[in-house]
């Protein structure tokens, strides 16, 4: 089994202790971090070594996504949620076919490995292009099928029929040594029965398989459940019918009171942060650090392109801190370091991956280079200084060389695999073309 050596000038791990080398090796063997310390303290190697120089870092986490709404970017801008919703994103999406999600995907899927962006978490449904795709381009899929009341929830047997699809879809794609794992996406208690929520949430324990769900994005949406059950909170609803009792995501969660911070604490819940999204959306600022403060984990996410509308991770990572500064002025309450904990291995266990997100001894190696040679990373006087240029200033511009599972998927800023000129002319006809087809 060939070994392969990797030499930076700098590595921020995201391990632990958030330590941070210089002069650095990595030593990837089999799609795996088999070695990584200072160079001179590194074992005798006779196998291919390269010399990046830059720094290297884990690749980012994208712990939210619906990534084919690539064909509906934009659209719709300035909407309130309910009209962008039901106005231009649902018509446009209704005449969406497998075909378009998979060019959706592929574009996507190399946008945000261009930005350093090595795995995603996607809700979405055409769960087998979805798969198809991320193979293809080589980036690394959590597959949640969405489950929506306009398809499945209007009968008992169209719902039963999507868990038992999804059960077999899991049993077909399901594989932590692939790229690809898979999961269930309700899409939010209000738009599915709770009866049926905790349905899909038994079925995906059963399976040990993620839940993946939207849970108190807006201020308004939860009103009328709420309403219906004696003013419970949804969150507590949903504690009340099971559908927190396995590994869960719970995207979004802007609209949580502090009892419902203590059932996530208490169930394990994991979060996707979506603050950019939740600003364009003018949809609220999600309570983070009273959630990382009991010890829940919060991965960040662009949430779908379309309300986004990119899928560069860096600018979550520049905005997430930001929010939380300003909402609670305080300029210590969210750090560089923890904007990019929560990037990388905060949100690689959010989304059911525990061997990814750091640079260690046994970790997957997923990976990026960028360039430190950019005026946005100088002057640097201390460590602390070049990290949080890198939280504060770094974007997909500086991300120069990629890896996922060892293989190279982005050399001197070009994919290694992939023709990204086709898929933007694809995606360019089929958006125009979805956009003539429903009248938006
Ligand atoms: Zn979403």
């Amino acid at each position: 089994m060939t070994t392969s050596r990797y030499l930076a000038d700098y590595a921020i791990t995201c391990d632990r202790d958030f330590s941070f080398l210089a002069d650095v090796a990595i030593d990837v063997t089999n799609g795996r971090i088999s070695w990584i310390g200072k160079e001179s303290d590194a074992p005798h190697h006779p196998g291919p070594t390269t010399k990046l120089g830059g720094l290297v870092m884990p690749g980012l986490v994208n712990s939210h996504a619906h990534t084919p709404m690539t064909l509906v970017r934009g659209a719709g801008d300035g909407l309130p949620l309910m009209d962008w919703l039901t106005k231009v994103m649902w018509p446009r999406e209704g005449q969406m076919t497998p075909e378009d999600a998979l060019w959706g995907m592929r574009l996507g899927a190399a946008e945000m490995l261009l930005a350093g962006v090595t795995s995603t978490c996607e809700m979405y449904l055409f769960e087998e292009a979805l798969v198809e795709a991320a193979n293809e381009v080589g980036i690394r899929l959590v597959m949640t099928p969405g489950i929506i009341s306009t398809l499945h929830g209007e009968s008992f047997g169209a719902a039963q029929n999507r868990i038992t699809d999804i059960a077999e879809f899991h049993s077909q794609y399901h594989d932590p040594n692939s790229l690809i794992t898979t999961g269930f996406g309700p899409h939010s208690a209000y738009d599915l029965p709770l009866e049926l929520c905790s349905e899909i949430a038994e079925a995906a324990r059963d399976l040990k398989a993620l839940l993946h769900i939207h849970v108190c994005e807006t201020k308004t949406e939860g009103a009328e459940l709420e309403a219906q059950n004696a003013g419970e909170s949804t969150v507590q609803l949903l504690a009340n019918h099971g559908v927190l009792d396995g590994r869960v995501l719970a995207a979004h969660s802007v609209w949580l009171n502090d009892s419902d911070i203590e059932t996530y604490a208490q169930k394990d819940v994991r979060v996707a942060h979506c603050p950019v999204s939740n600003m364009k959306l003018a949809s609220g600022t999600a309570p983070i650090q009273a959630m990382r403060a009991k010890g829940i984990d919060v991965g960040l996410a662009t949430d779908g392109p379309a309300s986004n509308d990119d899928l560069d991770l860096w600018q979550e990572i520049k905005f997430a801190p930001l929010l939380a500064r300003v909402t609670t002025l305080d300029a210590s309450s969210m750090t560089p370091q923890d904007a990019l904990t929560m990037a990388t291995v905060e949100g690689s266990r959010a989304i059911g991956n525990d061997d990814t997100g750091t640079l260690e001894i046994g970790s997957k190696a997923d990976f990026i280079r960028l360039d430190l040679d950019d005026p946005t990373f100088v002057p640097v006087t201390n460590n602390d200084e070049l990290i949080a240029h890198v939280a504060w200033a770094g974007s997909g511009r500086h991300v120069t060389d990629v890896w996922v599972g060892g293989k190279q998927v982005v050399a001197h800023r070009q994919l290694t695999n992939f023709d990204l000129g086709q898929a933007l002319q694809q995606v360019q006809s089929r958006g125009q073309r979805l956009a003539k087809d429903s009248g938006t």
